[in-house]
């Protein structure tokens, strides 16, 4: 076979990549030696900017395999049969960290899966909680910050993070997830994945339920107490990148079964829970899981940048079937996901091979910044237009969604223990010695944060479950 030749960007074939072009033996290097400034200019641009949120991640594609029918609720065509098999994109992720920090850092986790189906892409951008810290996307980018280091030391402070959750009471119910041994799990193989968000499902009768997606490990939970990935962080940041590309290369394609939670339109308004906060889950006993399908891992990336670092994931990225919901928390993910998109891979980023919808796209969006294919070519760039084509397709609109009100900015009801319960619960879920782990990494937390700062979150402890507070506040020598 003849022998691929090293070439520059232009394709001329290049005779020497060893030694620059110098005038003389140790002469200054030219300027033309335009095949080293397209080197290291190349070179300069080779990063693009991280994710705000997620920058550290890992992916592999898949397949997604429906078991149960459920299209009763829903006419997207990638559950039409039992049996139907669509390709996916999972992409794992810690949340608050830099694309260089530790996999094991105690932080949510990010399960994105796209899925290829032959309606258009879908995009499950969720997390290994079923809840979230907010339920207004307003406070986000002050949530974050909490995250992120300080403006001046640039380093990260508990103190922070603590002051902004003593002043949202709605986050107890994700602290209490996040401090358990399930904010810090065992690679990402070992992890349910939630799409947390209420989304809705539209049936070909035209009728709207209101769903939440849960993707639980075929693997098992498995997380690492404090200790261990403390010690991981040091050894091994890259330790759940690894685990995963090693399990799929040597064959143990890691699985996840999807259920749903499914609740009829009308439910929603007399439901005692607000089904669109998503700091609160619908208890199993309310809606129970109803089995959909298997998500199966067993391709690695070929190529980590093109595939994971450029993957695009967007919860605007839905199909026929699948709708939103009033969720706040969502409705600014509509707008933040993919303007992150925008800013980090440009505009035409759904024309990048790992995002492009396995069918064929016909629109009028045209240029813009590296569009890379034929740009649609003399195909007319309107629509209506006299050739008809490309065609609404009327029979993919959404049953009219019923709102009314004022114009506000409305806060949530302040019925104080509704905050609260539900972290109760949780707490009363984890076995002794899952209680016994918690209470000492809040503890940990906590540690140095200002008196008033912990009693206020004291009183927020107390209020989800007493001997949840009785045992921190004695962890943290502090009387009651
Ligand atoms: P259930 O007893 O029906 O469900 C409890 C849920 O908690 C299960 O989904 C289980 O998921 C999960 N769970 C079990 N042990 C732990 C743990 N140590 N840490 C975190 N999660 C755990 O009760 P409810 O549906 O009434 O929910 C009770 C509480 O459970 C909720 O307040 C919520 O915090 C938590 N939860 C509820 C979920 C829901 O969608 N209803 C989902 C996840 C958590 P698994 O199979 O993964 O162990």
């Amino acid at each position: 076979m003849k022998k691929k030749i090293l070439r520059m960007d232009n394709g001329k074939a290049v005779h020497d990549n060893q030694n620059s072009l110098t005038a003389g033996k140790n002469g200054p290097v030219l300027m033309q030696d335009v095949q080293l400034m397209e080197k290291l200019a190349h070179f300069n641009r080779e990063e693009i900017p991280e994710r705000i949120v997620h920058a550290k991640g890992a992916g592999a594609h898949g397949t997604f395999t429906v078991t149960n029918d459920i299209t009763s609720y829903t006419k997207a065509s990638i559950f039409s049969e039992v049996g139907k098999v669509t390709e996916t994109f999972t992409r794992f992720s810690t949340v608050g960290g830099e694309r260089g920090s530790a996999d094991t850092a105690r932080d949510p986790r990010g399960f994105a899966t796209k899925f290829y189906t032959d309606e258009g892409n879908w995009d499950l951008v969720g997390n290994n909680t079923p809840v979230f810290f907010i339920r207004d996307p307003m406070k986000f980018p002050d949530f974050i910050h909490t995250q992120k280091p300080l403006p001046d030391s640039n380093l990260k402070s508990n103190e922070t993070v603590w002051d902004f959750w003593s002043k949202t009471p709605e986050s107890l119910h994700q602290i209490t997830t996040l401090f358990s041994n399930r904010g810090t799990p065992d690679g990402y193989r070992h992890m349910n994945g939630y799409g947390s968000h209420t989304y809705s499902f539209i049936n070909d009768k035209s009728e709207r339920f209101w769903v939440k997606f849960h993707l639980k490990t075929m693997q098992g939970i498995k997380n690492l107490r404090a200790d261990e990935a403390t010690r991981l962080a040091g050894e091994n940041p890259d330790y759940a990148t690894q685990d995963l590309f090693e399990a799929i290369e040597n064959g143990d394609f890691p699985k996840w079964k999807m259920y749903v939670q499914i609740m009829p339109e009308s439910e929603a308004e007399g439901y005692r829970i607000n089904p669109f906060d998503v700091t609160k889950v619908w208890p199993h006993g309310d809606y129970p899981l109803i089995e959909v399908g298997v998500l199966e891992l067993d391709r690695n990336p070929k190529n980590y940048f093109a595939e994971v670092e450029q993957s695009a994931f967007s919860p605007t990225n839905k199909v026929p079937g699948i709708g939103f919901s009033p969720d706040k928390m969502l409705q600014g993910r509509l707008f933040s996901y993919p303007d992150a998109q925008r800013y980090r891979l440009g505009v035409n980023y759904n024309l990048l091979p790992i995002n492009r919808p396995k069918i064929e796209v016909e629109n009028g969006y045209r240029n813009g910044f590296m569009r890379f294919d034929d740009n649609g070519g003399n195909r007319p760039n309107y629509e209506p237009n006299s050739a008809g084509e490309p065609a609404e397709a009327s029979e993919t609109k959404e049953p009219p969604l019923g709102v009314c009100g004022d114009a506000n900015r409305y806060g949530y009801d302040s019925d104080e223990n509704s905050d609260f319960a539900q972290a109760g619960a949780l707490y009363r879920v984890m076995p002794e010695n899952e209680k016994e782990d918690l209470i000492g990494n809040l503890a940990y937390s906590m540690r140095g944060v200002d008196e008033e700062i912990i009693k206020t979150q004291l009183e927020y402890f107390y209020m989800a479950d007493e001997d949840y507070a009785r045992r921190l506040s004695i962890r943290l020598g502090i009387r009651r």
